[in-house]
């Protein structure tokens, strides 16, 4: 059977056991075989093989039958998990319908999701700085930094600020024109208004506006007419004194290909970032967002340690940390059984087996000597020249920080060496680093590479 007969099979099954059981359980189903009477589908979890099993084995079944296939059973097996790719390890099983505003203007923008509001944000140390500015521009005052760059890795928050700056400005300045967008639909418009001869339509549009904002721009990177359009875009909002906000997955001096004129006119104005989660901010995050379920699941019991288990374990991205706990809601309620740890580690292996992820001593190693541009080998050799000793000792500090590997055993992976040399290595860096700013951003650049 094709991908797409199983593809219209699954619409059938959608149909008959409704919207919500689909969702969570038939979706997240892969077919991997049908042969010999036997069609054997793949499910993400071990609970969830026995769940789909003994409950929709047979409308399964039937609509397969129904579909013209010849089948006679149907089998559920457990996915690989090593063959789960890493994203869709964050895709919650139940898929949610995010409630979407439309925005009010006559302004082409993307739909802002009603949820990212400044009071849904949980704000700890790794945002701050990122949410006090974004606090600022949605004030809707006198213009301080333009643009503002909000920069930071996946589901960290960065859409989710600038939909909270659009939400609180249609409520304080509601004769301010927003407009939101992805540089992708930027793009998009563009090209649509080269295509329809209506260039100056677009330009007239973009340029009367109050507030722009352009997720995700490192989009444009390389896309010469588009970058071209946009820095005009840019350059005539700044001089006409309005607010421009933007955001990308690293700093502008790190997106490639895009072109230097426009690289320093973003770093013009306040560029932060969006640091990666830390403990205290993921535990923060699955309480307010659990306080939110318990309305919707009134009832339903979580046990002691199950967020702080989660908060330890799920480390990639908020993204994931949300779909973990939505799963887990899920099928507590579907089963109705209190939230455990047990029950925690059953429906989420996946995920957690995912976040298991660790980074090896050898592709720091590869990392730090193309970033100082230094040999692998000088990196593990004896040489003792500054230039090639301090980027060793940050490969030494980077495996200890990175890796749960002890100091003998990072001695050994740098040419055998004592292991009195790593910890020597690793405290000059941790000196060092305090004073030089450039050695800091090095460091946090390197590791936000390697844990990507
Ligand atoms: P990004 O645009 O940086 O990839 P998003 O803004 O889309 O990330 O965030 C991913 C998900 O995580 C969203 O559902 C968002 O609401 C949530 N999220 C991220 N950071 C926070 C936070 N500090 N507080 C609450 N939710 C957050
Ligand atoms: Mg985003």
């Amino acid at each position: 059977m094709s991908e797409k007969t199983w593809g219209q099979v699954r619409n059938e099954i959608l149909k008959s056991v409704g919207k919500k059981s689909f969702s969570t359980w038939i979706e997240p189903l892969r077919i991997i075989d049908l042969d010999e009477g036997i069609a054997a589908f793949e499910a993400p979890t071990k609970f969830m093989r026995d769940w789909v099993s003994r409950n929709f084995a047979d409308p399964i079944l039937h609509e397969l039958r129904k579909a013209g296939a010849n089948v006679d059973r149907v089998e559920i097996r457990v996915a690989d998990v090593r063959s789960v790719p890493a994203n869709s390890a964050g895709k919650p099983a139940a898929v949610q319908v995010k409630p979407a505003m439309q925005d009010a203007t006559d302004l082409p923008g993307a739909p802002l999701d009603a949820r990212f509001t400044f009071d849904s944000f949980v704000v700890g140390k790794p945002n701050e700085l990122a949410h006090a500015a974004a606090r600022r521009v949605a004030e809707g005052g006198p213009v301080t930094f333009n643009p503002l760059f909000l920069y930071g890795g996946v589901g960290l928050g960065k859409t989710h600020l600038m939909h909270a700056i659009a939400h609180e400005l249609s409520t304080r300045r509601p004769d301010l024109r927003v407009l939101y967008l992805s540089a992708e639909q930027f793009m998009y418009r563009f090209v649509q208004a080269l295509r329809e001869r209506q260039i100056m339509d677009f330009k007239e549009m973009f340029r009367s506006v109050d507030v722009l904002m352009v997720d995700d721009v490192q989009f444009i990177a390389g896309k010469d007419s588009t970058q071209e359009e946009f820095f005009h875009t840019f350059n005539a909002l700044v001089d006409q004194g309005k607010q421009i906000v933007i955001s990308a997955d690293r700093a502008p001096g790190e997106i490639k290909d895009l072109e230097e004129r426009i690289r320093s006119r973003l770093q013009c104005g306040l560029v932060v970032d969006l640091h990666p989660t830390d403990y205290e901010l993921r535990l923060g995050i699955l309480q307010t967002k659990t306080e939110a379920y318990r309305n919707q699941y009134p009832g339903l019991q979580i046990a002691d340690g199950v967020l702080e288990f989660l908060a330890h374990r799920i480390t990639t991205n908020v993204r994931v940390l949300e779909g973990a706990l939505t799963r887990l809601f899920a099928f507590a309620s579907l089963v109705g059984r209190e939230i455990t740890l047990d029950l925690a580690q059953e429906c989420l292996v996946d995920i957690l087996r995912a976040s298991d992820r660790k980074v090896t001593i050898e592709e720091i190693q590869r990392k730090v000597a193309e970033h100082y541009n230094v040999r692998l080998s000088d990196l593990v050799g004896p040489k003792r020249v500054r230039t090639i000793a301090r980027p060793r000792q940050v490969a030494m500090y980077l495996a200890k920080s990175l890796t749960t590997r002890s100091l003998p055993e990072i001695g050994r992976r740098f040419g055998g060496r004592d292991h009195t040399t790593i910890m020597h290595g690793i405290r000059k860096i941790e000196e060092l680093k305090g004073a030089d700013s450039q050695l800091a951003e090095d460091i946090d650049l390197l590791r936000r590479l390697l844990e990507a």
